[in-house]
């Protein structure tokens, strides 16, 4: 590593976005360092991000934002204070890259690539001199005689500070395994139990994998407890498009209720206990919706009913052909001959259809992991751990995880800034 004399040094672990940011960032202001990244190339699971697009970032004011976050959005607000939105895009903008917002409030680069945004990344820690180690993971964490000792595969490095930015447990094959976490964990730092988040699900209902391509572009799902005692059971809901695969759904709805799914849901005494409920008329009342299904059976008596619910109602033909069947008509039914009860049951499938949940697709499609380490103790003014002095964290690694949108690179990228900026040992609390 090189030494300049008086200067900290500083070893980051992991090149994600956070580690990138803040290696550069640490470097920037003062700090030798080095950067380990245990993939042969640095950023694998930023060049995925937004179908290789990159989402950067997000549009919406700090409190939406903030909202966006299912736990510890308090914790954020320093890192967020120090480094946001606009901070970020004029970051990029010095390494002259440009993005574009879309009409969803989403920002992406000009380009449309996620590599621009990795290139620009390496180009910025280049810049400042930081030294970059690839196919180098760190094993092994130890604090001695006020140093730290970061144990590779190849050598020993020491260091006035470390900061940990493995990411969490999702698309492990982009690196980011949980290694982190251990590393932390043999510390004694408490990691909250990680689960996979924004993950498609998988659904118990026979002959879904059928409907396998087709999106349903404005429906409201439900995510539904059925052993809640008491009330509907409804534990979130929202509005937007919903892909059917070959194993249940995914798209952007399922990903964010995916979320909201409990740590213990697929332990065996929770079996069925979940499902998603779709409303695909949301805004038209059952009666409306009733109504518009009979008076387009009475209009063209001798119309098939699965034609009457693709052309006058607008459902993808595949899907009406499920629905019917799923409703225990005949596949073939005149619209003529469609009974009060089997309206009923036809209306009540289009305004909740039921899809029981049997499970996720795992860590292996997961956008994100929900837990990683505690925010209780992390000192969000620096991200400093507040077990060890000199060690810190940032991006995914920690106990925050939030929405599809930008959301969880504007952590990445402001946690790493912050991170970055108290390891070279810039006084960040007061100014
Ligand atoms: C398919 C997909 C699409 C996504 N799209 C978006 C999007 O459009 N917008 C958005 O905001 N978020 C998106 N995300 C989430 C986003 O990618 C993550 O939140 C972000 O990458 C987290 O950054 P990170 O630096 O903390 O961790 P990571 O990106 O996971 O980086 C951690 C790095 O640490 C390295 N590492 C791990 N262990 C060691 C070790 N022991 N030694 C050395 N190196 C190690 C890993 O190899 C990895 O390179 C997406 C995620 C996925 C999977």
């Amino acid at each position: 590593m090189n030494r300049r004399a008086n200067t900290p040094r500083v070893v980051v672990v992991g090149a994600g976005p956070a580690g990138l940011m803040a290696a550069g960032t640490a470097a920037g202001h003062g700090a030798d360092v080095l950067l380990l990244e245990k993939n042969a190339g640095c950023g694998q699971k930023l060049l995925l991000t937004g179908a290789g697009r990159c989402n950067i970032t997000n549009h919406a004011s700090r409190d939406d934002f903030l909202d966006r976050f299912a736990v510890n959005k308090k914790f954020l607000i320093p890192a967020f204070r120090h480094f946001f939105v606009e901070d970020l895009l004029e970051f990029f903008s010095t390494l002259n890259l440009s993005f574009v917002l879309e009409k969803n409030g989403k920002y992406f680069p000009q380009t449309q690539r996620a590599t621009s945004v990795r290139d620009a990344l390496l180009a910025y820690c280049q810049k400042q001199l930081v030294e970059i180690h690839e196919a180098e993971a760190a094993e092994d964490l130890k604090r001695q005689i006020g140093q730290w000792s970061i144990r590779t595969r190849h050598r020993t490095y020491t260091a006035d500070a470390v900061i940990l930015a493995t990411g969490g447990l999702s698309y492990p094959k982009t690196g980011s395994d949980g290694a982190g976490h251990r590393l932390a964990a043999k510390l004694g730092h408490q990691v909250i139990s990680c689960r996979p988040g924004l993950v498609p699900l998988v659904i118990s209902q026979p002959d879904c994998a059928r409907l396998s391509g087709i999106s349903l572009n404005d429906v409201v799902v439900t995510l539904r407890d059925n052993k809640a005692a008491g009330s509907s059971g409804k534990i979130s809901r929202r509005r937007g498009s919903l892909l059917f695969t070959h194993f249940g759904v995914s798209g952007p709805v399922v990903l964010t209720l995916s979320r909201w799914l409990p740590p213990d849901y697929d332990q065996p005494s929770q079996a069925n206990s979940y499902e998603l409920v779709i409303d695909l008329f949301p805004g038209l009342p059952r009666a409306e919706v009733e109504e518009q299904l009979l008076k387009a059976c009475r209009r063209v008596p001798r119309r098939l009913l699965r034609t009457i619910l693709s052309r006058d109602l607008t459902l993808p033909q595949t899907f009406a052909s499920w629905l019917i069947e799923l409703c225990g008509l005949k596949p073939d039914m005149a619209g003529q001959h469609l009974s009060l009860d089997g309206s009923r049951r036809m209306t009540a499938a289009l305004k909740a259809l039921r899809l029981p949940i049997a499970g996720t697709r795992g860590y292996e499609e997961a956008m994100i992991t929900a837990g990683g380490i505690s925010t209780r103790e992390i000192d969000p003014r620096t991200m400093a751990s507040k077990r060890y002095p000199g060690l810190y964290f940032a991006g995914e690694i920690i106990d925050v995880d939030a929405d599809t949108g930008g959301f969880n690179l504007q952590v990445a990228f402001s946690t790493g800034y912050l991170a970055g900026r108290s390891a070279a040992g810039y006084n960040v609390k007061h100014d």
